[in-house]
């Protein structure tokens, strides 16, 4: 008797404790849910000022006459069935996201359900999909730091009917919408946030650079889709000569370059020159840190002008890699036509920059609301109008995925890098996902070139207009409605905690990566139909082409090689005497190469590399110089192969050597593998004008030459 009086006691105060916590919850979550933080939109992202007078450039503006244009305005479905932003018949390109008659659109409006209210079609009369889902708690989302994604980061939450937090919360969010870098929010230890530590430094125009031509010297031809470029000042002689040299072998070449300014955007600063010596000097006769680019002359033209292609790609995860890109992107127009670059056009910004900011000040620019005409259009317009020539369009959208995934492999090596610095393995942390903005030309042949890649790209999808003579206002702008709310909502789908559950889930449950997000990519797009969301408009393209890709990832291993020996957690430089413990852990000094040889190459190549980034204030090797080092040990111990075999053969001693030591081998990429497809086979190993070759090589002089004095160095 007393022992069932005792059971039902402890039951008694479980179900109080349990009632207690689902209490405490819900007040947690009722004290962030001020009437501000579920309006659709609150009065600093209004739209419109339409009755606004005087000209106000200030970003955020609240109506004059104190109406808020709500959200749900600008999802109004069109009265004739027809797509808002397209008001045309539609037209699907296979490969990317062009809406179909019919179907949903990218930013999630449904077309064929032309009267949606309460959740309900009327002409279907078929539920919305948060209803007839499975009530779970809703995903909760941190706008604090959004900035100016606010608007589309709102509309997309509202889609996916999560809860929004505009004032942050006091308990921990599942996602942070930051809108500039990781460190927008501090402390945060859990959840996902959408940005990678050290992106906004790794796209600096500098590093870009840097890190594509790295990639350019172990697989020049899989990397020409980058310009030719050379880093001012420091390469400002090598530039100049070869130039100088080029010119002199052919004299009936023009060459044009373009100059951009390392921390520029928006075409700030860029100008165009045809000579080494018109390089723009700073006060006395210093160089501005910039990147100084070949310049395309023969873009393909639409109408007669220059244009080019904005495509949103998502880095859903580093380890493992997992790219998405948006089937839909942006081409944004030139207002003046085209004419091949001569003295004389060379400062015609409206005629040789495409950027938006800087068109959309000239009197041409047209604002439409359709996506196939105006300064603004759709990608998938743009490949509409190829398709009508007989171009094809299939090659084009599979050698921009290529571009993509060949960037982002580039990227890789240096973000986990700083990666590790912000969140170490084994300290609490948030995970993190991206969207970055690509920037593509497209060639008169049809080969995209990479021009540069955005860390914070416009997430805006309203824009200034002028009404009246001095009047401004923010209006709406129906092409990035189009394609921005859907990569927003879809990045969102992919992040969502559930799913990412089951996506870890699914891959410990002994099926391979690529397998399981393969399935888990099928799982979501039928989840997305069940929910009444349109299917998802980011496509996987990695690891779904693992196979073609894997064998680009050398520079990972050894940075892979790199972090190992790091040591102490949050730095991201290797100190001298772990550089000394790699070389000898990977048994890589012996009798013609001391370890005063190792001490003087240390000193030397962080030396320079310290002199090529003023403003890092930490000491030590950086990831660029260590991979130097690598290149130059590797050509010694191998001096009769080419570059890129000299190099996976170090690595294969490196890593083999670790493994034997206890270091555990990095986990083999499932289709990684040493052999280079015949293509690549085919390439040189260098090609003779490429700056950082030149520069290398005469590193490697220099390391030969250091060598006798070294050995006289008994310093072990
Ligand atoms: P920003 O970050 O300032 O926009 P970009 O590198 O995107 O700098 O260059 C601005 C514009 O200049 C591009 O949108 C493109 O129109 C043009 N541009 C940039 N690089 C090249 C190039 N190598 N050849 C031809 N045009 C280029």
């Amino acid at each position: 008797m007393s022992d069932h009086f005792e059971k039902v006691k402890i039951q008694l105060q479980q179900i109080k404790a349990s009632r207690e916590a689902v209490e405490t919850e819900a007040a947690a979550e009722e004290e962030q849910l001020s009437p501000a933080s579920v309006s659709p939109v609150t009065a600093d992202v209004s739209f419109a000022d339409r009755k606004s007078g005087g000209r106000s450039r200030s970003k955020t503006r609240s109506k004059a006459d104190g109406q808020t244009q709500q959200v749900s305005d600008l999802i109004k479905p069109d009265p004739l069935g027809l797509c808002r932003v397209c008001n045309e018949p539609d037209l699907q390109i296979i490969g990317t996201g062009r809406i179909l008659r019919g179907n949903t659109a990218t930013n999630g409006h449904v077309e064929s359900c032309q009267t949606q209210r309460d959740g309900k079609c009327e002409r279907h009369g078929k539920e919305d999909g948060s209803k007839v889902a499975k009530k779970r708690r809703p995903v909760t989302v941190d706008i604090s730091k959004a900035k100016t994604s606010l608007v589309a980061l709102k509309l997309s939450i509202r889609q996916l009917k999560w809860k929004e937090f505009p004032m942050g919360r006091r308990t921990a969010c599942d996602i942070y919408w930051h809108g500039v870098s990781f460190h927008d929010n501090e402390n945060i230890v859990s959840g996902q946030v959408n940005k990678f530590p050290g992106m906004i430094e790794m796209l600096r125009k500098i590093n870009l650079s840097r890190a594509v031509r790295t990639m350019q010297e172990l697989f020049p031809e899989e990397y020409n889709f980058y310009p030719r470029s050379w880093i001012l000042p420091e390469e400002y002689q090598l530039f100049s000569t070869q130039i100088r040299l080029l010119k002199d072998n052919d004299s009936t070449l023009k060459p044009t370059f373009i100059v951009k300014p390392d921390s520029g955007s928006q075409g700030d600063g860029i100008y165009l020159i045809r000579d080494p010596a018109d390089l723009r000097v700073i006060s006395g006769s210093q160089i501005k840190q910039a990147v100084v680019q070949e310049y395309i002359q023969k873009p393909l033209l639409i109408d007669k002008l220059k244009f080019d292609i904005r495509l949103y790609v998502l880095v859903r995860s580093l380890e493992p890699l997992e790219v998405y890109i948006a089937k839909e992107g942006l081409s944004r127009f030139c207002t003046e036509p085209y004419q091949e670059p001569c003295q004389k056009n060379l400062s015609h910004v409206f005629m040789h920059l495409t950027n938006y900011s800087l068109n959309v000040h000239s009197g041409n620019f047209v604002h439409s609301d359709s996506c196939s005409t105006g300064s603004k259009r759709t990608f998938s317009s743009v490949l509409y109008r190829l398709a009508s020539k007989g171009l094809d369009i299939k090659k084009v959208w599979s050698d921009v995925i290529a571009l993509v995934i060949k960037t982002v492999i580039a990227l890789v090596p240096e973000l986990k890098v700083y990666y590790q610095a912000d969140i170490p393995p084994g300290k609490p942390g948030p995970s993190c996902f991206q969207i970055l903005g690509f920037d593509i030309l497209l060639m008169k042949n049809l080969k995209p070139v990479l021009l540069e890649v955005n860390a914070n790209p416009s997430m805006r999808i309203e824009h200034e207009q002028e009404v009246s003579p001095g009047v401004f206002e923010y209006v709406p702008s129906p092409v990035d409605e189009e394609v921005k709310v859907g990569v927003i909502r879809d990045t969102l789908r992919l992040m969502d905690p559930a799913r990412r559950k089951q996506h870890v889930m699914t891959n410990t449950g002994g099926s391979s990566s690529e397998e399981a997000i393969v399935v888990k990519a099928e799982t979501l797009d039928k989840e997305g139909l069940a929910d009444s969301l349109p299917s998802l408009c980011l496509k996987e393209v990695f690891p779904k082409y693992t196979k073609q890709f894997n064998y680009l990832r050398v520079v990972e291993r050894i940075a892979g090689i790199f972090l190992r020996f790091l040591g102490v957690k949050g730095t991201m430089r290797l100190g001298p005497t772990s550089f000394r413990t790699f070389i000898r852990n990977c048994k890589l000094s012996n009798s013609s190469f001391s370890m005063a040889s190792v001490d003087i190459l240390y000193i030397d190549i962080t030396r320079r590399w310290a002199g090529m980034l003023p403003e890092s204030r930490e000491a030590g090797m950086c990831l660029q110089a260590f991979i130097e080092a690598f290149f130059y040990l590797a050509a010694r111990r191998y001096k009769d192969l080419p570059l890129r075999e000299q190099v996976l053969s170090m690595l294969e001693v490196c890593e083999g050597s670790l493994e034997g030591q206890g270091h555990e081998k990095p986990r083999p990429h499932r289709s990684h593998t040493n052999t280079i497809p015949t293509s690549a086979h085919s390439s040189a190993p260098t090609t003779l004008n490429s700056p950082a070759l030149t520069r290398r090589h005469k590193d490697h002089r220099q390391h030969q030459t250091l060598q006798p004095s070294a050995k006289g160095n008994t310093d072990n």
